[in-house]
């Protein structure tokens, strides 16, 4: 709840919203807060049974659940068909871990409990993706670092157990095996053109002659080089032999 923007939020150059339906009316629970104080991102698990055993509809029956007993909230829950639900405005307080985790993080919640092994949060790759777009959306929006860290190293992406150190919340969520290297690689995109660069400067190197050249070899590639020292060698050898 809250008065955030509508249905399809534009940033700057990008018009990517990060919900596909908007359920924050029903949050009767919570309070306003400031979204000038956000440093992070904080990820949960529905804690609902394994992701494997949950059907499309199992986020919002677990959404209509908290509504219904006001057990809690977060900012957005992802099912595993990677429908993205917005449960309240990011200018609104859920009540998502303990005091000072809800005043300051972005809360993201996942269908699945923190025992999933790496292997079986992996198979849940739409829902990983979807997971994704959300943290990328609010990266891009409240310039929050794209990594894993601990509450201490704000700011950043982090799990409800980290938050465990602040207090008021004894859960473990979203577990050890949940693979945020997997939703920061998801959530930062194709990589770069400082990658193919790179690719394009070894090629060029070991490629003989179209390359660009070492000081150390006089300016020659590294196939230039090794041809110009099989020569040497090979008049060397010459010489000896005769
Ligand atoms: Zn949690």
């Amino acid at each position: 709840m809250g008065s955030d923007d509508g249905p399809t939020p534009t940033i700057g150059a990008m018009s990517e919203t990060y919900y596909d339906s908007d359920r924050s009316d029903e949050f009767g629970f919570g309070g306003p807060r400031s979204t000038a104080g956000i440093q992070g991102i904080c990820i949960h698990t529905t804690e609902s049974g394994k992701s494997a055993t949950a059907t499309s509809s199992t986020a919002d029956a677990v959404t209509s659940y908290q509504v219904r007993t006001r057990t809690g909230s977060y900012h957005v829950m992802v099912g595993v068909d990677g429908k993205r639900i917005r449960q309240n405005t990011d200018d609104w307080a859920t009540w998502s871990t303990g005091n000072q985790g809800n005043n300051i993080l972005l809360h993201l919640c996942v269908v699945g409990n923190a025992e999933q092994t790496r292997w079986e949060w992996l198979a849940q790759d739409t829902m990983l993706r979807a997971a994704a777009s959300v943290v990328r959306y609010w990266s891009d929006r409240y310039d929050i670092p794209l990594r894993k860290v601990s509450v201490a190293e704000l700011p950043g992406i982090c799990g409800h157990d980290d938050t465990r150190v602040w207090g008021g919340t004894d859960h473990t969520d979203p577990g050890p095996g949940f693979p945020y290297d997997k939703l920061v690689d998801y959530a930062k995109g194709p990589t770069t053109a400082a990658q193919p660069d790179l690719v394009q400067q070894i090629v060029d190197q070991l490629r003989n002659p179209a390359g660009i050249g070492w000081p150390q070899f006089v300016g020659n590639t590294i196939g230039d080089a090794l041809a110009a020292l099989q020569t040497t060698l090979t008049t060397r050898l010459k010489t000896l032999v005769r």
